[in-house]
């Protein structure tokens, strides 16, 4: 059966590609294809799509692709995407203290920060600069400037493969520093997030000075999927990286920025392969100058072309 005929068969509402380059969905405009990828219309399809899918299949939920790459060869599995129809945001509650407010998987992170400040609340401003999905913040716990997702986050809800939604505790998560362990084979659809309330115009001030310390400090011209490497105990990977004169180093179309030397950018028709050769290059020197072993913030999956 085609994968037509299996979407007709299901009564599937979303829509279905094979072959699909990923190169236009992550924002480093690099890399190679999937073997499927669908963009579901809703929850109540998203869930009838997954029961489709055999247990035995790789699977990736994707939001905008800010903190991923797909190596040139590939990768043999489906791709769900969040952002075309999980954009559901609203209040779900006001007390004396705090809001709650509920955004689905496909919301993006900048949204939700403006949402927070709109109803009067202060917390949630370092979302403002995150340019990814809330699902993507969840899976990555996604964090600067002294706020991290799941510091604001009161319950999750997630799907598993069988389709089945559950609404989840945040005990049923280990939260690190950008890493997050939960239950396996489920993914996140929503978040509520409880955030204190507080002066609505000063955290508008609070975003736009985030957003021009941004503007100041990274290279947002080029594509670019944020920093590159975790930053170790008490350092920071941008300073290792800069410190073995790196900043500038280029391999193919792919640099490693001269403004942020955490941050490696295409500067038009970069590969996977050429990206990937930079982070080793950069984790191989650091390594040998100073004994640190950089590790990877940027989730890489698929086949080496
Ligand atoms: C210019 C720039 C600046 C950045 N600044 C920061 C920063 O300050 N702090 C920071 O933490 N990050 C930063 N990032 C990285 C990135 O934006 C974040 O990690 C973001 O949260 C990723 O969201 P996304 O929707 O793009 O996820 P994707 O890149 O699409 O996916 C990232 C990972 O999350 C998983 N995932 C995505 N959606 C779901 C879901 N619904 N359920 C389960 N898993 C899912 C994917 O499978 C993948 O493993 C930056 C990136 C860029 C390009």
């Amino acid at each position: 059966m085609n994968m037509m005929e299996v979407s007709r068969l299901h009564g599937l509402r979303g829509e279905l590609r094979q072959s699909e380059s990923m190169a236009k969905h992550v924002s480093w405009r690099a890399g190679g294809a999937v073997a499927r990828a669908y963009w579901p219309a809703d929850v109540d399809d998203l869930a009838a799509f997954l029961r489709t899918v055999s247990t035995a299949e790789a699977l990736y939920f994707v939001g905008l692709g800010s903190n991923l790459l797909i190596r040139d060869g590939g990768v043999q599995a489906t791709v769900v995407f969040t952002h075309w129809a999980l954009r559901q945001i609203s209040l779900s509650s006001t007390g004396e203290h705090n809001i709650e407010i509920f955004a689905e998987a496909g919301i993006a992170s900048p949204k939700v920060a403006r949402f927070a400040a709109l109803h009067g609340a202060e917390g949630a401003e370092f979302l403002a600069g995150i340019p990814g999905t809330v699902g993507g913040a969840l899976a990555m716990n996604a964090g600067c400037y002294g706020g991290e997702t799941w510091n604001i986050v009161a319950t999750v809800r997630t799907i598993d493969r069988q389709g089945v939604v559950r609404q989840r505790a945040t005990s049923d998560f280990r939260i690190g520093y950008r890493s997050v362990v939960g239950p396996e084979n489920e993914a996140f659809v929503a978040a509520t997030f409880c955030v204190p309330r507080g002066d609505g115009e000063k955290s508008r001030n609070k975003i736009k000075e985030l957003l021009s310390k941004r503007i100041a400090s990274q290279p947002l011209q080029q594509p670019n999927a944020g920093s590159v490497f975790r930053n170790p105990p008490n350092d920071h990977a941008a300073r290792l990286i800069e410190a073995c004169g790196l900043k500038g180093t280029r391999v193919g179309g792919a640099e490693i920025s001269r403004r942020h030397a955490n941050f490696i950018v295409n500067t038009g028709g970069a590969s996977a392969a050429d990206i990937e050769a930079l982070i080793d290059l950069a984790q191989n020197t650091v390594g040998e100058k100073f004994g640190v072993k950089l590790e990877c913030e940027v989730r890489i999956i698929g086949e080496r072309a």
